[in-house]
């Protein structure tokens, strides 16, 4: 059988610097556990517009279709913030989003014990969270239409549209059920089908899907404004939260800050299944190039190395070595390795991006 393949995108700023970590524990997988990469490397964002003159080059675009998984970095910076909106760095990896049909967006709030002292929750709410928001990427009002800035009379009226098709609903449902399955078999579907006619399709088309084809997955649904509440609340009662592009966007970045720093938090992006079933998928942390510690050996790794966890559970059917990898992130941690945005009032002596990696690798080798 070929051996799984991957397109590693690095990037910009602290891009290639975490990547670089991710790229000794894939060869890390190579050598003691037997599993190899084929990698290809190829650039997106500003270090694509310097050399092609456009952040994301065809050759690369082809290339992401082809491999069974991409990981991306980050892109951006400064120096690219005066080009013309078609050519900023982001635009690469909204192309990618969109050639890709990435619809289903994964972003985990997981909470491990060393680091529950940083969320702005109590201990007790966050320690041990692990729960994933389900976010539709490709559709709902960020892309409907019409939308615009139009004159109505003597004023102005700015307008977006919510708009949901069937398949579109059901195609995200099925990728949460089927996550669901993977962990505790828990759904809840948020919406505001009391207020919005969207949110009441997008009821009824989970619960008939569930209903066909997952009748074994628990499914609840919520308004998304209770939701947001009880994620603050008590974000233990959820397994797998499925919810639309914009009320996605915002439960998903608070789910995740209840967990602590930036430099911790994974994503993926995934779409229909390819013809050898994998689906569609690209994996990236949350961050972005963090221009102002970039070059400078401080950026945290870990969520650039839980992404590639989270390719080996959805992409490549690895969910035990996905967790051998979680478990000696979990493990540096409760160490008191820290990167400097990990360091606790206690102060102490933060480690380089680099050592990190090295220690995770330590504590990969401690799992064999
Ligand atoms: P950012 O995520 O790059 O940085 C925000 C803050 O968090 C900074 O203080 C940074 O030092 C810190 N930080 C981020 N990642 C870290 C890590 N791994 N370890 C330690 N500290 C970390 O967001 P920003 O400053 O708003 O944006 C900087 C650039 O990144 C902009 O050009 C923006 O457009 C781009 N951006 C890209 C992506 C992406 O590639 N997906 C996402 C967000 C922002």
């Amino acid at each position: 059988m070929a051996n799984p393949s991957l397109l590693i995108l690095a990037g910009d700023g602290i891009g290639p610097e975490v990547m670089a970590e991710v790229k000794k524990i894939i060869g890390w997988f190579g050598t003691k556990r037997g599993v190899t990469f084929d990698v290809t490397e190829d650039l997106v964002g500003g270090c694509a517009y310097d050399k092609h003159g456009t952040p994301l080059h065809d050759d690369t675009m082809a290339k992401a279709q082809e491999v069974d998984a991409v990981l991306l970095g980050a892109v951006g910076g400064p120096q690219y913030d005066n080009l013309d909106f078609s050519v900023k760095p982001e635009r690469g990896l909204l192309r990618l989003r969109k050639e890709m049909d990435l619809f289903s967006n994964l972003r985990p709030a997981q909470c491990f014990d060393a680091l529950a002292d940083f969320s702005s929750l109590k201990r007790d709410v966050v320690a041990g969270l692990d729960i994933v928001i389900v976010r539709e990427l490709t559709s709902g009002v960020y892309f409907g239409e019409p939308r615009g800035i139009f004159t109505e009379g003597n004023e102005r009226v700015g307008i977006n549209t919510q708009r949901y098709t069937e398949s579109e609903i059901a195609r995200v449902a099925r990728s949460a059920f089927e996550l669901a399955r993977r962990r505790n078999n828990k759904v809840c579907s948020m919406e505001k089908a009391n207020v919005m006619e969207s949110g009441i399709l997008w009821r009824q088309v989970v619960q008939e899907v569930h209903d066909k084809e997952y009748p074994d997955v628990a499914l609840t649904h919520m308004y998304a404004d209770n939701g947001a509440m009880q994620l603050c609340r008590w974000p233990k009662q959820f397994d797998v939260i499925v919810t639309d592009n914009l009320f996605g966007d915002v439960l998903s970045d608070m789910a995740a800050m209840l967990t602590g720093s930036l430099g911790m938090l994974p994503s993926a992006s995934l779409g229909l299944p390819m013809a050898n079933g994998r689906p569609k998928a690209l994996y990236e942390p949350v961050h972005g190039s963090a221009p102002d510690i970039a070059g400078q050996g401080k950026a945290n790794p870990i969520a650039c190395i839980l992404s590639f966890a989270m390719a080996l559970r959805y992409s490549f059917d690895m969910g035990d070595d996905a967790t051998r990898v979680e478990k000696a992130v979990e493990k540096v941690l409760a160490d008191g390795v820290r990167t400097a945005d990990l360091m606790g009032p206690e102060g102490g002596v933060p480690v380089t991006t680099s050592q990190m990696g090295d220690a995770v690798i330590a504590a990969l080798d401690a799992s064999l």
